[in-house]
């Protein structure tokens, strides 16, 4: 298999791991893992180490301790610790904590983080990539005749979104139905087509439904999927008593997953992954 391949988060090109970089990118309150190529991570470290520079610990209308605290956890889970730098870096109290961060960011232009999160691996082109790199799409499978989830890269997603735009738009009421069931699946449920309106006024919303996939508004989560061989042995069934409630909303665009490895309830990322692959064990 080649070697993991990684999107850069501001040109948005695919490049095999080993060009890639791993810098602490703001989102929202708190620095996650943020990856990108050679061309772009020297801005993505000015904008990271500017930041830390500009926190204003002295004004209680905000929280700038949160980012802080978020970037010393998030190097130091990749193995780079404060302790390690030489000299320590100058100051008291939080203008150390900043100093050490300020540091730690310079030491960035000459080592990478690893990017430590599980593989998912496209459809397309049978590179793997980062599991929250990945996009989950509908595809339609000429075995089951039904929709079915697949996954793809940045590079092949909307050439496969184009195949699955043409399916419905020029399919028959069939078509309409089961990519209708497909999203109900994973939870976006198209309330016309519940209630039995007919495929031509189901079938728009469905293509909005697909707008709302190319443009990362609506994300697919990429557990919390039906297995293949389910949908072929029950290729008219109603959907899976099982299915979970939607429990949460569609994750922002683009937004790597926390850094801090905290318990959640429900199955873990990697949990849901191993599912996805169709390996058991929780
Ligand atoms: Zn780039
Ligand atoms: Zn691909």
């Amino acid at each position: 298999m080649s070697e993991r391949h990684v999107q850069c988060s501001a040109c948005e090109v695919l490049r095999p791991e080993s060009e890639a970089h791993n810098i602490p990118t703001l989102a929202g309150e708190q620095y996650v893992d943020g990856y990108y190529c050679s061309a772009h991570a020297g801005a993505a470290l000015d904008a990271a180490r500017a930041h830390v520079a500009g926190l204003d610990f002295e004004d209680d209308t905000r929280d700038d301790m949160m980012p802080l605290v978020t970037l010393h956890a998030l190097v130091r889970a990749r193995g780079l610790m404060s302790e390690s730098l030489d000299p320590p870096a100058p100051g008291e109290g939080l203008e150390r904590v900043r100093n050490e961060a300020l540091a730690l960011l310079d030491l960035l232009r000459h080592t990478r983080l690893p990017i430590v999160e599980p593989s998912a691996l496209c459809s397309g082109c049978y590179r793997a990539v980062p599991a929250s790199q990945v996009r989950v799409i509908p595809w339609f499978n000429d075995h089951a005749a039904a929709f079915v989830t697949t996954f793809r890269c940045g590079d092949c997603f909307a050439a496969s979104l184009a195949d699955t735009r043409a399916r419905l738009t020029f399919g028959g009421p069939g078509e309409v139905a089961r990519l209708a069931e497909f999203f109900h699946r994973h939870a976006v449920t198209i309330h016309e087509h519940r209630r039995g309106d007919p495929p031509e006024a189901v079938r728009p919303l469905l293509a909005l439904a697909l707008d709302h996939l190319a443009a990362g508004t609506l994300k697919l989560q990429i557990g919390e999927t039906v297995p293949l061989n389910d949908v072929r042995s029950a290729p008219s069934g109603p959907p899976p008593a099982a299915a979970p409630a939607p429990s949460t909303p569609p994750e922002p665009a683009a937004a790597p997953p926390p850094a801090a490895p905290e318990p959640r309830p429900g199955p873990s990322l990697w949990q849901r992954i191993r599912r996805a692959f169709g390996r058991s064990g929780d």
